[in-house]
């Protein structure tokens, strides 16, 4: 295929990357967003170690750094504040480089750096795919390319979580990714820098309480305050997408659009850019491209489900597999990631 005319429908995360990596390869691409605005949520996201090496081949490894804030611990407590697992991250990601927390809006602005002229603000609808030689649907877990080219796949299944996510102020300087697990209710607090912290509290539920505040009130300091002064929160319910073939004609999905999971392994972005450059790697190979990806995504969906199903485990029961094996089951999980795409 010389010179294809390619689509990129959605400007996230995946799109935005897949935009950059085909530019590499000297592949322009035309992106469709739906959203004038897009702010990823206006929260924070976790990029662990694979997701910031994704970065770096994108040619954004200092300025992710210089907008991030890096992690250099994991660390799960129970909804006490006892200690469950106390990892350094270096233990986890064996040294392949940082993990950063960062502020979504920043990872945004990083990825458009270069594109504005190619991104069109407008909504994909299936004729808009005539005129292309390749369609990529990075248009997110309700994406209406899968819709298009899988008419006949499952519709994104409710995993019976709910989400609230929201940046507060007052956070200490730490270098932290911090969790504490309630029964059915955890709450994650992770450094930004400035003061700041990304706050992620979630329950399984399979509708959303009057209030999700109280939820929290039998959780120790600093997780109380953190709840009480929550502002801008953006409420969420947890889908999960995954698709066995990604690819029909000329059209392929990467990003959440092919695989979306409960965020338990923070791997959503990592995903979504490892799919990016591999796919660059090789258009208009599409069959090759989905052979490479999906064992990884099968591999995160699967440990994701295990983590899932740990929640529903009577907690002294969880707690104590946590603080015997946890630590060796915390870093198998993410052990195939460390190899490169
Ligand atoms: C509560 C929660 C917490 C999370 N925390 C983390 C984390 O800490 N770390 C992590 O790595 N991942 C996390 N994730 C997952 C991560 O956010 C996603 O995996 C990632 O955003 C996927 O990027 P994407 O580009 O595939 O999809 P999206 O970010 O959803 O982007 C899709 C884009 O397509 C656009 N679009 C949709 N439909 C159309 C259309 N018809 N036409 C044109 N444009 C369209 C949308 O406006 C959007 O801009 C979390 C997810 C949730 C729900």
């Amino acid at each position: 295929m010389t010179d294809p005319r390619v689509l990129i429908v959605g400007a996230g995360i995946a799109g935005l990357g897949a935009a950059h990596a085909l530019r590499a390869k000297g592949i322009r691409a035309d992106l469709f967003e739906r959203n004038p605005r897009p702010d990823g949520g206006g929260t924070g996201i976790y990029l662990p170690a694979n997701a910031v090496r994704a970065l770096t081949t994108l040619g954004f490894g200092d300025a992710i750094r210089a907008a991030g804030h890096e992690i250099h611990r994991v660390r799960l407590l129970d909804h006490r504040g006892r200690p469950l697992i106390d990892l350094p991250i270096d233990d986890v990601w064996g040294g392949i480089g940082p993990s950063v927390a960062v502020r979504h809006a920043d990872l945004r602005r990083i990825l458009r750096t270069g594109l504005a002229a190619d991104v069109l603000v407008k909504t994909f609808v299936s004729d808009d795919a005539a005129p292309y030689d390749l369609v990529i649907g990075a248009d997110g877990v309700r994406s209406a390319v899968r819709e298009w080219v899988f008419p006949d796949a499952a519709p994104p299944r409710p995993v019976g979580e709910l989400a609230w996510r929201f940046i507060a102020d007052g956070y200490p300087e730490e270098h932290l990714w911090c969790t504490w697990q309630g029964n059915g209710r955890t709450f994650l607090a992770l450094s930004l820098g400035g003061g700041q912290a990304y706050c992620y509290a979630d329950l399984t539920a399979a509708s959303p309480p009057a209030d999700w505040r109280p939820l929290f009130d039998d959780f120790p300091e600093p997780v109380r305050r953190l709840v009480a002064g929550a502002t801008d929160v953006h409420e969420g319910t947890i889908e999960e997408v995954f698709l066995d073939s990604v690819t029909r004609g000329k059209s392929v999905l990467i990003g959440d659009a092919a695989h979306a999971y409960s965020p338990n392994m923070a791997q959503g972005a990592a995903l979504a850019l490892e799919d990016a450059i591999v796919l660059a790697d090789h258009v208009p190979d599409l069959e090759g491209y989905a052979r490479r990806r999906i064992p990884r995504a099968r591999w995160v969906r699967d440990q994701t489900r295990r983590r899932d199903r740990a929640r529903h485990l009577p907690p002294l029961v969880r707690d104590t597999v946590l603080r015997t094996v946890g630590p060796r089951l915390f870093k198998a999980a993410f052990r195939p990631l460390l190899d490169p795409p």
